[in-house]
């Protein structure tokens, strides 16, 4: 039965490796009781694309993405060395997906932060990532000095951060922080200061703004948290950003994460393939789960994203069906099954 207002919405689908094949049969469960919300056209990436015979990347998942625009992609390994290059990382190239959006939000009760609900804005294209580096020798040493070029535009800039602001307006939020290092990084982190101030004229009246150096938001995020609520940033501040957002609600099998480009919009659980847990069947669902109500937010339907969070949170917290990394004893399944129930 198709959920979505004119039927199911097409979009991409790559389980991805490791224990991605695992979560994403979870969140089709889930998904499919809400009434199949997106059509997938199922998709290799990763190693399993290799073990096919394939890049890691291959050309059918690239037209399919740009066919559909929308795609879910479960934890894709990177080998280390062997010259792989991130598929992560090649497909924010290829699509210009100039936002990674990281919200976190306490689901389980009692933990060291409670009521925790914060999204974080990271420029995804730019910044210390565009990897201009290179070593100077010096006296046979070929490694003597190592250098590397960040680079911020001011589009660059103004896509991410007017995208944090429109996605503030829309989504009722009340503050934006802007996180930059603009006491050092006069240039490269000026830039970044300066656009936003400029935006953030527009939007006077209408979200209150203010501005933060990185090392003291890392540390008042530990010590007082709720006086965030989004916060946008560049591409290495966020990097770091993000995951210790993830920390304040649990950790990383908790958050999704969100690219998001003029022309598509990927979005992905944040944790790895966990190969260690792949093939036993407990793996944690959520982060994925959490991911595919960011893709029903961003098709507009906030009604089935809301509702996704509410049995996400329902299953947890009142029927206490929980995975292994949650304290529980639900097999992935099992957990599908529960929060299924609930939507
Ligand atoms: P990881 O996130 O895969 O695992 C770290 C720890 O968290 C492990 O103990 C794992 O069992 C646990 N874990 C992760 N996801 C879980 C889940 N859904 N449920 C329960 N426990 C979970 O990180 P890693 O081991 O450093 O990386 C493994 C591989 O994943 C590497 O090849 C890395 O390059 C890749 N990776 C991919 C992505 C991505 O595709 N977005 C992100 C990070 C790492």
């Amino acid at each position: 039965m198709a959920a979505g207002k004119t039927g199911p919405i097409d979009a991409t689908l790559i389980p991805g490796d490791g224990v991605g094949p695992e979560i994403v049969e979870g969140v089709k469960l889930v998904l499919d009781a809400m009434g199949s919300p997106f059509a997938w056209d199922v998709q290799l990436g990763g190693m399993a694309a290799v073990a096919a015979g394939q890049d890691q990347l291959p050309q059918a998942t690239l037209d399919s993405i740009r066919r559909t625009r929308l795609a879910l992609k479960g934890p894709l390994t990177t080998p280390i060395g062997g010259g792989f290059r991130s598929v992560n990382v090649r497909l924010r190239e290829e699509f210009q997906l100039y936002a990674n959006v990281r919200p976190v939000r306490t689901i389980i009760p009692g933990q060291r932060f409670e009521n925790i609900d914060l999204v974080l804005f990271r420029e995804n294209l730019e910044g210390f990532y565009v990897g201009f580096e290179h070593y100077i020798p010096v006296d046979g040493d070929p490694h003597a000095v190592a250098m590397a070029s960040g680079v911020n535009s001011r589009i660059g800039v103004e896509r991410v951060i007017r995208y944090a602001f429109e996605y503030a307006v829309k989504n009722k939020r009340k503050k934006i922080t802007i996180v930059h290092k603009a006491n050092v990084l006069k240039i490269l982190s000026g830039l970044f200061l300066e656009v936003g101030q400029a935006i953030a004229k527009e939007y006077e009246g209408r979200i209150e703004v203010n501005d933060r150096i990185i090392d003291a938001c890392a540390m008042l995020l530990v010590l007082d948290p709720w006086q965030f609520d989004v916060l946008v940033t560049s591409n290495m501040f966020g990097d770091i950003l993000s995951d210790e957002m993830a920390g304040l609600v649990g950790g990383l099998g908790l958050a999704p994460g969100a690219n998001i480009g003029k022309d598509a919009a990927i979005f992905e659980a944040v944790h790895g393939s966990a190969p260690d847990i792949a093939g036993k069947g407990i793996a944690n669902p959520v982060s994925l789960l959490l991911a595919a109500g960011l893709m029903l937010e961003h098709v507009d339907r906030l009604d089935l994203a809301t509702k996704l969070r509410a049995g996400i949170d329902a299953a947890i917290v009142q029927d206490n069906v929980r995975t292994r990394d949650m304290g529980g004893k639900a097999s992935t399944m099992e957990f599908a099954q529960a929060i299924a129930k609930r939507v």
